[in-house]
């Protein structure tokens, strides 16, 4: 199916480098929707003070500057570098796999979905996929990415729970299926001991989250060990949810 979305993509133009070097935001210290003059150049996204607009810092292909942009110039800026560094098919089949789930929702939800609920959707979807093809590294990247965008949009409780899902995973050392000449080999199982690992990123994450939540560590210890008890069975996991948490314990002493 994606090899014959792409094929539809290449032959439709794709645009060549000259198409790039196409002006877009500003260089100057001033808010791109009303034009008020900014105390300085923001270093990342601000919030106007005076029209409340979200201002957003790109680096502009066309001659790598940085420029101040609106938020519904964000995409064009994507588009203008997925043409400088040829990804532009990638880019093309990405954006209308986007605006299709964004379709969907919009019935579903019966309102406009905001662009979390859209990544949202289109993450739970990459994951029966994974599994399926054994890829359980892309697997946990794409739960700590649901895990990210769940604690952006306040969902604590739920972000949690996806946390502490992707720190038992990452405790049986998830591996993505090896494949030679294209096709699955058995050569590396889906889970072992070597890639094991307890990642300073997620245990942050974690600490964070228990913070925002004011949980005690005795009801993260329970919650951990029944998500992962489902988890095991689901997924086949070899490492018990006790021992998982023994680890996860004495390496931040919790
Ligand atoms: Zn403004």
């Amino acid at each position: 199916m994606f090899k014959f979305i792409k094929r539809i993509f290449s032959k439709s133009s794709t645009p060549n480098e000259s198409n790039y070097m196409v002006d877009i935001g500003s260089t100057e210290k001033i808010c791109p929707y009303c034009s008020v003059s900014l105390t300085k150049f923001p270093g990342r996204k601000t919030k106007c003070k005076a029209c409340e607009n979200y201002i957003y810092v790109r680096t502009r292909p066309a001659d790598m500057q940085r420029i101040l942009v609106k938020e519904d110039e964000l995409v064009r800026v994507e588009e203008l570098w997925a043409i400088k560094n040829g990804t532009y098919e990638d880019f093309l089949y990405k954006r209308k796999k986007y605006d299709h789930e964004k379709e969907l929702l919009r019935v579903k939800l019966n309102r406009d979905p905001t662009d979390i609920d859209i990544q949202l959707s289109l993450l739970q979807k990459e994951l029966p996929v994974y599994s399926e093809n054994g890829d359980w590294g892309l697997y946990r990247n794409a739960k700590m990415h649901i895990a990210k965008l769940l604690f952006k949009n306040k969902k604590y409780e739920a972000a949690l729970k996806e946390y502490l899902e992707v720190q038992f995973i990452d405790l049986n050392g998830p591996n993505n299926a090896l494949r030679i000449n294209g096709a699955p080999s058995k050569a590396l199982p889906p889970f072992s001991k070597d890639s094991a690992m307890i990642a300073p990123g997620v245990v942050y994450e974690i600490e964070r989250t228990i913070k925002k939540l004011n949980r005690d560590i005795e009801s993260i210890k329970d919650e951990f060990i029944s998500c992962s008890e489902v988890l095991r069975k689901e997924l086949k996991l070899p490492l018990s949810a006790r021992a998982a948490w023994e680890k996860l314990r004495k390496h931040c002493e919790w």
